[in-house]
């Protein structure tokens, strides 16, 4: 199968309009009056974002959905996206209607469409790239500039199933109790009208809860200070958590949870809880931005010291 035959049979059936049938050059893509284009890109490398010799509908679904929860943190609406698939040789192309299959079912879900990509073979391991085009009413998107001291600062869901998912991945725990969590995290797009309406800032955890916290905290010239007990686990994660202080460490730190971390004005806490009620995750009101920089997490009144704050690459 050659390279137009394999976009043909497995990408083609993905395509929104913009996509032009995956038969031009390019997609094209006219802009609704009034609202911004927010853009942002992954790419999964077989071995480091993913293990080794897993290609198929999970790969996929972690590709978007860690891309759209960049989307989530902007307050876009998904729209579309481009896909680069590097695909090693030896490997038979079949093995791309699992990872097909994957994108169609997050596509489905989370209302977006294939509108283009590129596609070579690789002497290396596989790489899989996608760059995600979201809009969003003009001015309104959030970033991570914005906070001021006295913000609230509030999250998402709860923290943890990157760390235990990929636990259960390497074989450290068992029961298929976090593994889906860690190909499917659930992007926070419906967090977006909250974001929109009241949101000073907002970032996604992907780094680490503490380094993201930062990063916010850092772009919004503000100190940040959590208590954790303010955070919620759900009884499965909760049970881990009780194993002590490393524990606490690594879901703090660990990163993938694809949680939002925002800041909003005191005023709008009640609008917020409101709001939170027509969704299906938790939104919790964690701790406070204060004048200065930095992040503190606090367990009791006892900051807690990091060894590191999150994952970097180099
Ligand atoms: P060109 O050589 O002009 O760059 P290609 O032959 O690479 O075009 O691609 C032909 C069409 O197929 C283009 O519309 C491109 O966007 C689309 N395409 C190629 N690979 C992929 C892919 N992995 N996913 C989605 N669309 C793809
Ligand atoms: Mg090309």
């Amino acid at each position: 199968m050659d390279e137009f035959d394999l976009i043909k049979m497995y990408f083609a059936p993905l395509a929104g309009p913009e996509g032009l049938g995956l038969k031009d050059d390019a997609a094209h893509f006219s802009p609704p009056t009034g609202f911004d284009i927010i853009l942002t890109k992954d790419t999964m490398v077989e071995g480091v974002h993913f293990p080794d010799g897993v290609y198929g509908a999970d790969v996929a679904e972690r590709l978007l959905r860690v891309n759209l929860s960049d989307l989530a943190a902007k307050a876009a609406t998904p729209r579309g996206y481009l896909l680069s698939v590097a695909w090693p040789k030896h490997l038979d192309t079949k093995l791309l209607s699992g990872f097909a299959e994957g994108l169609k079912s997050c596509q489905e879900q989370f209302g977006l469409h294939l509108w283009g990509g590129d596609t070579v073979s690789t002497k290396g391991p596989a790489v899989f790239t996608a760059t995600l085009i979201g809009v969003c009413p003009e001015g309104m998107s959030t970033r991570r500039m914005g906070a001021s001291p006295g913000d609230d600062i509030w999250i998402t869901g709860y923290l943890g199933k990157g760390f235990l998912g990929l636990a259960e991945i390497d074989g450290q725990i068992q029961n298929q109790q976090f593994i889906d969590g860690f190909y499917k995290p659930p992007p926070r797009i419906d967090l977006q009208k909250t974001l929109r309406t009241f949101a000073s800032a907002a970032i996604d955890v992907s780094d680490g809860f503490v380094a993201d916290l930062g990063h916010l905290a850092k772009a919004s010239q503000v100190s940040a200070t959590v208590e954790i007990s303010n955070l919620s686990f759900p009884v499965s994660v909760k049970n881990f958590w009780q194993r002590g202080p490393e524990m606490v460490q690594k879901f703090l730190t660990h990163g993938d949870d694809y949680e939002i971390i925002f800041t909003a004005h005191p005023d709008y806490r009640e609008n917020i809880i409101s709001l939170a009620e027509s969704l299906d995750f938790e939104v919790s009101h964690i701790g406070q931005c204060g004048q200065g920089g930095g992040v503190t997490i606090l367990d009791g009144s006892l900051p807690l010291e990091f060894q590191s704050s999150g994952y970097t690459h180099f």
